[in-house]
């Protein structure tokens, strides 16, 4: 068994004002009991990383942490997106917590769940993956469309764990891993997989949200599942290749076809066959491009190597060497 961790919770928040001070009573009561249970050390606490919020969550936030041991906070220069605050989160906690929770901010994951984390590292794994029992909660579309994209994201041999999102535990050593993978588009949840060592999954029953709304609408979902597939692999622009040499083997067929054809006597036919494939070699080429040009564009932004996130100021998150000392 593994000596009880130095615990931080990590919690990015985009506008939660609403959820916020449920959230923090929660995560506070888990936090006493395991306390109390000699499940975690002392000092182990709660980080709200604000990314850039417009609403009131900074300011709750520092209000909580005066009054609550508990909670510190990380605010974010501005808003940099769910992952690269989650991100910031783990970044600021690897110097000093012996293990990290991520959790959301809107209480749909198990809190209690974290518990069964804590076990699980203490009996020796470094992953823990929060994996969801059930997509109950989720709209019939969310649904269909997140199963369609785990189906799409295996077939092209990327390892990710089934039904879970950024719910996790992860050991010191796997987040000193993580920060060695630099890139700037991150997909968390297809790069840890990758970090290796034992891991492990426990299944929970995700809510719906606890109050306010969600901040991944159709169109972020969409760019952030296109991320997902692009940062990982690069099988699509080998699909570009098999397809256009699909078309070649087919053009070369039609043009048999269309001499023959011509040899028969009927050439004035011509005219629908050409449209057609213009367009279609047309259509395929400009995808084509389309689709490199995402590539080339994930290229650019890699090879700027940019901040992925700017810390703006902190409360209640002493310096690792005062942290030790509790
Ligand atoms: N979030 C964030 N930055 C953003 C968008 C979201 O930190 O730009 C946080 C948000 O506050 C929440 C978590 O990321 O804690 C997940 O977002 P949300 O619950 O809105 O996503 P959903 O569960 O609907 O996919
Ligand atoms: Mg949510």
């Amino acid at each position: 068994m593994v000596d009880k961790p130095l615990l931080a919770i990590v919690v990015p928040c985009y506008n939660e004002e609403e959820v916020l001070p449920e959230t923090v009573r929660r995560l506070t009561a888990l936090l006493e009991q395991l306390l109390e249970e000699g499940a975690v050390a002392i000092g182990s606490h709660i980080v709200f990383v604000d990314d850039g919020s417009r609403d009131r969550t900074w300011a709750l936030i520092e209000e909580e942490s005066e009054r609550n041991p508990f909670v510190s906070g990380v605010k974010l220069a501005r808003n940099v997106g769910h992952q690269r605050a989650l991100l910031a989160g783990l970044e600021t906690v690897r110097a000093y917590a012996d293990c990290a929770v991520s959790i959301d901010a809107d209480l749909q994951d198990d809190v209690e769940a974290i518990r069964e984390f804590v076990q699980k590292y203490r009996e020796g794994y470094d992953i823990v993956y929060g994996v969801r029992r059930s997509r109950k909660t989720d709209t019939w579309f969310k649904r269909t469309t997140a199963q369609a994209f785990y189906r799409f994201m295996q077939a092209l041999g990327i390892k990710l764990i089934y039904n879970h999102a950024d719910f996790r535990l992860m050991s010191k050593r796997a987040l000193d891993e993580l920060s060695r993978y630099t890139e700037v588009n991150l997909f968390l949840r297809g790069l840890i997989p990758l970090v290796g060592f034992r891991s492990t999954c426990v299944f929970y029953d995700r809510h719906e949200r606890w109050a306010g709304q969600s901040k991944y609408p159709l169109k972020k979902m969409l760019a952030f599942a296109f991320d997902g597939i692009t940062s990982l692999s690069v099988a699509p622009i080998r699909a570009i290749t098999l397809i256009g040499f699909l078309a070649f083997l087919i053009s070369g067929a039609a043009g048999l076809y269309a001499l023959i054809v011509k040899w028969l006597g009927h050439a004035e036919s011509g005219w629908t066959s050409l449209m057609i494939s213009v367009w279609f070699i047309g259509g395929l080429v400009l995808m084509s491009l389309g689709l490199i040009g995402e590539y080339i564009g994930k290229i650019y932004q890699e090879v700027k190597r940019r901040p992925r996130f700017a810390i703006e100021k902190t409360v209640q998150l002493p310096l690792p060497s005062e942290r030790e000392k509790t």
